[in-house]
């Protein structure tokens, strides 16, 4: 019998996880996550929640394994993939996590304060419950590392570059599953010129050029680029100095940008796009306008990067999901050869132009990218 992988990808106050069985492909055996890690924490598997209460990533482990126990039926996990928001300027592809590596992933902490100390906590976690599993490191900036200087720099002095204020690039591994896809199924797009839109409650765009990332509408943070579930996105930096000389602290101006921007922020009522699809008010209509404004002006950007445009593809749980949304982003693109199909946009379907652009909505799988990087090191 086969054994058993563990993906974790850890937030603040959640834990997602899934158990994959070590064939190839890793078949999905269950997937799940504990959320309000602290004081009352539940595990979530599909619509069965179970309260754990007080639980840490440790504690919250050990109940994945509990709940896991039957469809493990006698599998050892015998690795362990995590997925580390940032790997800096030196990993460009998974790594195992040894102690060194760990070490100089904990530096780039003050470089992604809100995500790099809980993926890490999760990872010593993990050693604690399989000391002896490779714990293997998958990255949401790999995918970007080949970006030119002109893509990967912000115009400030260069002693800023040489520190590490660059133009990282995330949701990596996103990018690195679309691409899978179509190299797979969809070969000549994959050698051509790609705009993916990844559209969560995070969401970014990447420009793909014959498989490799070129330009991401994210740079040093999350925080860059479109409009988010919470997050401002695209911000002029004189707006940072008037808050600051408003006297808001870091700390405020954080708490902000992270957490009250973005359709939350704009709407005044969701962060949530079904909600705003749902509602009358005036204000989700403008959070709306403004959500898929940005999205078509990096749509251009990105599309002059790459010289033209032979696809587009969206993931994410907006993108995969919201015909609305496609809608409106691809609303009078023909220009550009962008013409969607709204017969196959309203279904879902894979292919959803009838245009020379090819238009698509990929269902992306992160989890499952760590899976087959923790397959690919085993063997
Ligand atoms: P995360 O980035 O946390 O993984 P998801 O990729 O699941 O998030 O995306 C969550 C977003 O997807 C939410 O804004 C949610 O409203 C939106 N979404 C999911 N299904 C639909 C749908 N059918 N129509 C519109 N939006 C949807």
């Amino acid at each position: 019998m086969s054994d058993a992988i563990l993906t974790l990808n850890a937030g603040s106050s959640s834990l997602k996880f899934s158990v994959y069985a070590t064939e190839a492909p890793p078949a999905l055996l269950m997937v799940g996550q504990v959320e309000n890690l602290g004081p009352s924490a539940r595990l979530k598997v599909g619509d069965e929640v179970r309260e754990i209460g007080a639980a840490d990533h440790t504690v919250a482990i050990r109940a994945i394994l509990e709940t896991a126990s039957a469809v493990l039926a006698g599998r050892s996990v015998i690795a362990v993939g995590h997925r580390i928001v940032h790997g800096g300027e030196d990993y460009t592809g998974p790594v195992l996590l040894t102690a060194e590596v760990r070490e100089k992933l904990a530096a780039l902490s003050p470089l992604a304060p809100l995500h790099q100390p809980h993926n890490l906590a999760a990872v010593e976690a993990a050693l604690t419950a399989f000391p002896d599993a490779p714990q293997i490191g998958c990255f949401d900036t790999a995918f970007h590392r080949g970006h030119d200087w002109a893509a990967d720099t912000f115009a400030l002095p260069r002693r800023f570059y040489e520190e590490g204020v660059r133009r990282y690039g995330f949701h990596g591994l996103s990018y690195d599953y679309i691409t899978g896809v179509l190299r797979r199924e969809e070969p000549e797009i994959a050698a051509g010129r790609v705009v993916i839109a990844h559209l969560g409650n995070g969401a970014s765009m990447c420009a793909v050029k014959g498989g490799r990332s070129v330009a991401s509408t994210m740079g040093f943070s999350a925080l860059d680029g479109l409009a988010m579930g919470t997050r401002c996105g695209q911000l002029d930096p004189g707006v940072l100095l008037y808050l600051m000389e408003r006297g808001m602290s870091a700390a405020e101006i954080t708490t902000l940008l992270y957490k009250e921007s973005g359709l939350k922020g704009l709407s005044g009522i969701s962060h949530d796009m079904r909600t705003l699809e749902a509602s009358d008010a005036p204000e989700a209509a403008q959070a709306i306008d403004y959500y898929t404004f940005r999205i078509r002006r990096e749509l251009g950007a990105l599309t002059a990067v790459l010289g033209g445009l032979d696809a587009l593809v969206f993931c994410g749980g907006i993108g995969e999901n919201s015909s609305t949304i496609r809608a409106r982003v691809c609303e009078g693109m023909e220009w550009l050869g962008i013409t969607l199909d709204p017969v196959a946009n309203g279904a879902n379907a894979r292919r959803i132009s009838s245009g020379p652009v090819a238009v698509m909505a990929i269902p992306t799988d992160e989890e499952r990218v760590i899976a087959e990087a923790a397959v690919a090191h085993l063997a």
